[in-house]
C-alpha cells in the first residue's frame, strides 16, 4: 500500500481553524478536491472509453445513474466516461455561479450552499469509486497510486469531519477506506458482503 506520510497530519488538518467561518471552509476544499479529482480522472481518461467503462460502475455490484435538471431529467445510465463528463461541468458550473459560489466577502453564502456542497462532493467521490476500482493498475502503472491515496484520504477525513457524504456512498471502497484511512487495525478486517443495487444520484 503506498501512501504518501501524511495521514495524520491530514486528520487534523481539516477541521475548522479557530475563527474561520465554516462556509468558507467547506468551499475552499470543495475547489481544491474538484480540481484534484479531475486531474486524477485526467490520468486515465484515455483509457476509460465507452468500450471500456459503457457504464459509470463500481465494480458489478455498484451503478450510478446521471440525472439533471436540463437533458437528463430521469436518472440514466452512462458512459464512465459521459457521466463524468456531465459531472466535471455541472459542478464548474456550480463553483462558476457567484451565487452559489461568491467570490466578493460581501455577498453571503445561499442558506443551501451545504447541501449544494454535499451533492457535488457526493458525486465527486463516485469517481474515487470508479477509478479505484476500474483502473487501479493504470493508476500503479503511471506511479501515481500514493498521489491519489493522498487525496483519497485528505477528501474521505474532510467529508467525515463535516458530515458531507452519507454513509452508504462509502460501501463500494470500505475495506480502501479501512486501510487508508482507519489507525485502528480490527477495522481492517470490517469488510462486508453488500447487496446489489443501484445507487441513484441524490436529489
Ligand atoms: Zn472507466
Amino acid at each position: 500500500m503506498a501512501s504518501l506520510k501524511s495521514g495524520l497530519n491530514l486528520r487534523s488538518a481539516v477541521k475548522l481553524p479557530p475563527g474561520e467561518d465554516l462556509n468558507d471552509w467547506i468551499a475552499v476544499h470543495v475547489v481544491d478536491f474538484f480540481n484534484r479529482i479531475n486531474l486524477i480522472y485526467g490520468t486515465i481518461t484515455e483509457f476509460c472509453t465507452e468500450e471500456t467503462c459503457p457504464r459509470m460502475s463500481g465494480g458489478p455490484k455498484y451503478e450510478y445513474l446521471w440525472a439533471d435538471n436540463a437533458k437528463f431529467k430521469k436518472p440514466t445510465p452512462l458512459p464512465a466516461v459521459q457521466y463524468v463528463s456531465h459531472l466535471m461541468d455541472w459542478i464548474e458550473a456550480q463553483i462558476n455561479n457567484e451565487n452559489v459560489f461568491p467570490t466578493r466577502t460581501d455577498v453571503p453564502f445561499p442558506k443551501n450552499f451545504v447541501n449544494i456542497c454535499k451533492k457535488i462532493l457526493t458525486r465527486l467521490y463516485r469517481v474515487f469509486v470508479h477509478v479505484y476500482i476500474h483502473h487501479f493498475d493504470r493508476l500503479v502503472s503511471i506511479g501515481v497510486e500514493a498521489h491519489v491515496n493522498t487525496c483519497y484520504k485528505h477528501f474521505t477525513y474532510f467529508v467525515k469531519e463535516f458530515n458531507l457524504i452519507a454513509e452508504k456512498e462509502f460501501e463500494p471502497l470500505t475495506e480502501l477506506t479501512g486501510r487508508l484511512c482507519s489507525s485502528s487495525p480490527k477495522d481492517l478486517h470490517s469488510s462486508r458482503s453488500i447487496p446489489t443495487y443501484r445507487l441513484s444520484p441524490t436529489s
